[in-house]
C-alpha cells in the first residue's frame, strides 16, 4: 500500500502545533528549552487551485503518467542497475507531457530521477519549451535534498510525489533521504516545509485521501497497484546492487 503522510493537511494535530510551538529548535538534544518540534507548513486548497482548476483530473493524470509513461522507462532503467525513481514535467494548461525521465545513477550518481528530468527539460531549446513556472513537476518519490535544490534553482513553483521518504526508506530500502537531512542539516525525519517562498509540494496519497468518496476508491486502487509495481521494480534494483554500477549511495 502507498502510505499516507504522517502529517497531511487534515491531521488535527497540525493545527495544534501551529503557532504553539517553535520550529526546528537549534537547542541541542538534552539542552533546555523546546527540542525538535516542527510545524511543517503545507499548501492549502487555494494553493492547489493556482496549479489546477480540477484536482480530480490532475490526480488522475498524475497517476496515469506514472503508470504508463514513467514505469516503462524505469522498468528498463532498473535492469541497467539504476534506482526506481522517475519524474515528468507536464504543462499546467492541458496536463500534456513535456518530458518524462527515469533515474540514471549508473551513469552519474547525481542523475536522480528529478535531476535527469530537469536536465532533459532544459535540453529542449529555448522557445520550444514552456517556462518551468508554466509546468507541473511530478516525481515518483519524494525528492531528496539534491533534487529539492534542483527544483528550486530550476524555477518550479510546485511538485507532486507519490511515495514519501518513509516509503523510500521502509518499503524500498533506500534510507539516504532521511539520513542526509538529519546528518547534514539536522532536520529530523525529513520534515522540510512543503510550502515556502519558492514552491508548494503535494503528497499524492494525501490529496487522494481528501477526494470525494465517489473517486477516492479508484485512486486508492490505482495507487496500490503502483505500489505493487514499484515493489517489483525495487526487487530488481536491490538484486542488482554490487553488480557493476558505481553508485556511492546505493
Ligand atoms: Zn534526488
Amino acid at each position: 500500500m502507498v502510505s499516507t503522510h504522517r502529517k497531511h493537511p487534515e491531521d488535527p494535530t497540525l493545527g495544534m502545533l501551529r503557532g504553539a510551538m517553535c520550529r526546528r529548535s537549534s537547542v541541542p538534544d538534552g539542552g533546555p528549552g523546546p527540542r525538535h518540534v516542527t510545524a511543517i507548513r503545507r499548501p492549502d486548497e487555494a494553493d492547489l487551485a493556482r496549479i489546477t482548476a480540477d484536482k480530480t483530473v490532475l490526480i488522475d493524470r498524475l497517476l496515469d503518467v506514472v503508470e504508463h509513461e514513467i514505469v516503462p522507462l524505469t522498468r528498463a532503467g532498473v535492469r541497467e542497475g539504476n534506482k526506481i525513481f522517475g519524474g515528468a514535467v507536464l504543462r499546467k494548461s492541458d496536463l500534456s507531457t513535456v518530458v518524462v525521465v527515469t533515474n540514471r545513477e549508473s551513469v552519474n550518481p547525481l542523475d536522480h530521477g528529478e535531476i535527469a528530468t530537469i536536465n532533459a527539460f532544459y535540453e529542449i531549446p529555448l522557445g520550444e519549451r514552456p517556462r518551468a513556472a508554466e509546468t507541473i513537476f511530478l516525481s515518483t518519490h519524494e525528492p531528496c535534498p539534491l533534487c529539492l535544490g534542483g527544483l528550486t534553482w530550476g524555477g518550479w513553483d510546485n511538485f507532486f510525489y507519490l511515495f514519501s521518504y518513509e516509503d523510500t526508506k521502509d518499503a524500498f530500502s533506500i534510507p539516504h533521504d532521511i539520513r542526509l537531512n538529519e546528518e547534514i542539516w539536522r532536520v529530523k525525519d525529513g520534515e522540510y516545509d512543503h510550502k515556502n517562498r519558492y514552491w508548494c509540494a503535494w503528497h499524492i496519497p494525501a490529496l487522494i485521501e481528501a477526494c470525494d468518496p465517489a473517486v477516492r476508491g479508484d485512486f486508492v486502487r490505482c495507487a496500490a497497484g503502483l505500489a505493487a509495481t514499484y515493489a517489483e521494480l525495487s526487487a530488481i534494483y536491490q538484486a542488482s546492487k554490487g553488480s557493476g554500477a558505481e553508485i556511492p549511495l546505493a
